[in-house]
């Protein structure tokens, strides 16, 4: 027997994406749902608005002081569309790969302000960098003398920063990137040592520009991103005592999070617009002509986007509803709690009747259609009921959706994106 009750509980994120006031459908960038699935020709598909990429940026800007540059760090979203269109709205391009960096340039952003981060740089991704002009964040001294080599090869300048793993961590963060030993950059206490390089490769093109401090992702809490910006700036202002150059770009990091699951609220950014406020007035003296740089992903992206799948079965065992769907895991890793979550919670999701209006409400799990327990992307969720044709919404889906996902994993078909 399954449950049945009467009203819908109400996710939060969804009130991004109105329900059309005819219908009572879900719309997505204007287009009701079933309008828009028709429109794709295929199940599943992750679809991006727009409006709200531009209006997340357009929030960012009003809360943050004028002058600080905002990135986009694409490897949260590389879809090129999407590129394009961010490409236009904020500052720079931040790049993980020369693959990333192709579709950013492809994308039409200004190579001054791409900056390149990422261990394991091949020797060829650090001349295809010097030869597009885009700033290298180094994260190890072995990238120096490759990119000194590179510059004299092609007569063009190596643009470098320095990227710090600093001797701290940024708080209640979703993913740790900074602290203790780390892949990642260079270690605070090794950084003096390896600027020191610069002079014996003096000569050779290497063109230094500043430092880049990246200590965590997915935050939510405005004091711990505070402190991170304090630390990370006073930590670069202790590093240009020992650079070779004024410092032109100063990149804090990010780490702003999006609400995904109940309980959890939309960052405040009124005091990290004050702290930035207060970091930039001090960087007027202390580092003049410096940019201060500010670089996301996820708060960018990951609200502008929906996962869209149909179910293909609807299924009671032992009492507890499944709908199984055309696509899960192997599109959309992370809704499915296997991309970095410690314990595994749902994102907001909702069933979308197609053909007829739904009252009635069940709790349901919808399941993709991959052989493992792992493929799940709502668990016992309270939502409409469903039925073998409705599509399933896997919303705060705009970051670390297809690109992070197995696709080729047992072989179903690949998803499609649209931007709309
Ligand atoms: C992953 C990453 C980002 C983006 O992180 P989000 O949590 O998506 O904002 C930014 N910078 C660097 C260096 C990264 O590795």
């Amino acid at each position: 027997m399954t449950e049945t009750k009467k009203t819908a509980p109400a996710h939060e994120p969804t009130s991004q994406f109105p329900l059309d006031p005819a219908t009572g459908e879900l719309t997505v960038g204007g287009h009701r749902l079933s309008v828009l699935a028709a429109r794709v020709g295929q199940t599943p598909f992750y679809a991006y608005d727009r409006s709200l990429l531009k209006a997340r940026v357009q929030q960012l800007r009003a809360a943050l002081p004028a002058g600080i540059e905002l990135h986009y760090a694409m490897k949260a979203n590389p879809m090129p569309a999407l590129v394009q269109f961010m490409a236009g709205l904020v500052d720079g391009i931040d790049v993980a790969s020369a693959g990333e960096l192709q579709v950013a340039l492809n994308a039409g952003a200004d190579p001054h302000e791409v900056s390149f981060a990422g261990p394991g740089k091949r020797d060829i991704e650090l001349e295809q960098a010097v030869a597009a002009g885009v700033l290298v964040n180094v994260e190890t001294a072995r990238e120096l003398p490759v990119l000194a080599a590179a510059s004299q090869r092609l007569g063009l300048p190596a643009r470098v920063a320095i990227r710090v793993n600093p001797d701290f961590e940024l708080k209640g963060s979703g993913m740790r990137m900074s602290g203790g030993p780390k892949q990642f950059g260079i270690d605070a206490e090794t950084v003096p040592e390896v600027l020191a390089q610069f002079g014996t490769l003096a000569g050779q093109g290497l063109q230094f520009e500043g430092f880049h401090l990246f200590a965590g992702s997915q935050n939510l809490k405005p004091e711990a991103i505070c402190e991170a910006q304090q630390k990370s700036y006073a930590l670069a202002l202790r590093l240009a005592e020992s650079a070779p150059a004024p410092v032109k770009f100063l990149n804090l990091g990010g780490g702003f999070g999006i609400p995904y699951f109940p309980g959890e609220a939309r960052l405040d950014l009124a005091p990290i617009g004050a702290n930035l406020a207060a970091l930039q007035a001090r960087a007027r003296t202390d580092l003049p002509g410096a940019k201060l740089v500010i670089e996301l992903g996820r708060y960018f992206v990951g609200e502008a986007g929906v996962y869209v799948t149909r179910v293909v079965d609807r299924k009671v065992s032992r009492g507890q509803v499944f709908l199984v769907c055309d696509g899960g895991l192997n599109h959309h890793l992370s809704a499915s709690g296997n991309f970095g979550q410690v314990l595994r919670k749902n994102y907001p999701a909702v069933i979308v009747p197609q053909g007829r209006r739904e009252t009635a409400v069940e709790a349901a799990s919808v399941v993709g259609p991959l052989c493992t327990p792992l493929d799940l992307l709502a668990d016992r969720m309270d939502m409409p009921r469903g039925e073998i044709g409705d599509l399933a919404v896997v919303f705060q889906s705009g970051a670390y959706g297809r690109s992070a996902s197995p696709e080729g994993f047992l072989g179903h078909p690949a998803c499609v994106e649209v931007l709309v």
